[in-house]
């Protein structure tokens, strides 16, 4: 399935749940599930009971909107978490925490993760001196995450980091705002993203 253009606020609206799409505008009251806190639609106010493969569906739908996956790659993901031990849900969350354009999103130098995927495949990124320009490249502990040393790259990661520096800091990595790096120190957990998402349902769903 192609990849979704439309407004990503109807996305966070059709989820119930802020996805921090948008970048600064999330934090503001102009956010659309503050003003408007219901589905988008003709139908969005109408209650509408959910069986049990429509809540699946829609836990599934806000991990996979929020990381901005497609269904094949978010899928893929999930296969891949099935075959490491572990807690199969908490093992996908950390994959996907641990994808390194999320990682330049919550070390503050892109306001969305969309905004960090473009930094990615623009070349900007560095994990461990090499460049590397996929965003679903997994971090490991231990390696250091930093942006090219190059005046526009500093310029804009300064300026976005001013925007972003009410964001809590990630626990999981060890941050040099002056050096622009960051050291990843140990796996994420399900805590670490601060969502409160119920995974056992994703992995109910996909186990059908
Ligand atoms: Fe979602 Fe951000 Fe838009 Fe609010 S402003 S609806 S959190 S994308």
């Amino acid at each position: 399935m192609a990849r979704y253009t439309g407004p990503v606020c109807r996305l966070c609206r059709r989820e119930g749940m802020k996805l921090f799409l948008k970048g600064t505008k999330c934090t503001t009251p102009k956010c659309p599930v503050e003003k408007r806190g219901f589905p988008p639609g003709q139908h969005g106010q109408a209650r509408i009971k959910m069986s049990n493969y429509g809540l699946q569906l829609r836990e599934k739908q806000k991990v996979k909107r929020m990381y901005g996956m497609r269904e094949r790659q978010f899928r893929f993901f999930f296969s891949k978490a099935q075959k490491v031990k572990g807690v199969t849900g908490e093992k996908l969350l950390e994959m996907l925490e641990r994808r390194v354009d999320n990682v330049v999103y919550r070390m503050g130098w892109a306001t969305s993760r969309s905004e960090a995927r473009q930094m990615v495949l623009h070349g900007w990124v560095r994990v461990n001196q090499q460049k590397v320009d996929a965003p679903a490249y997994q971090v490991r502990p231990g390696d250091t995450v930093a942006l090219i040393t190059s005046a526009a790259a500093a310029k804009k990661a300064k300026a976005t980091l001013e925007l972003t520096k009410d964001r809590t800091s990630p626990s999981w990595i060890t941050i040099d705002a002056q050096a622009l790096s960051g050291t990843i120190t140990r796996l994420p957990t399900k805590t670490d993203v601060g969502m409160p998402f119920q995974e056992s349902l994703i992995v109910e769903l996909y186990s059908k």
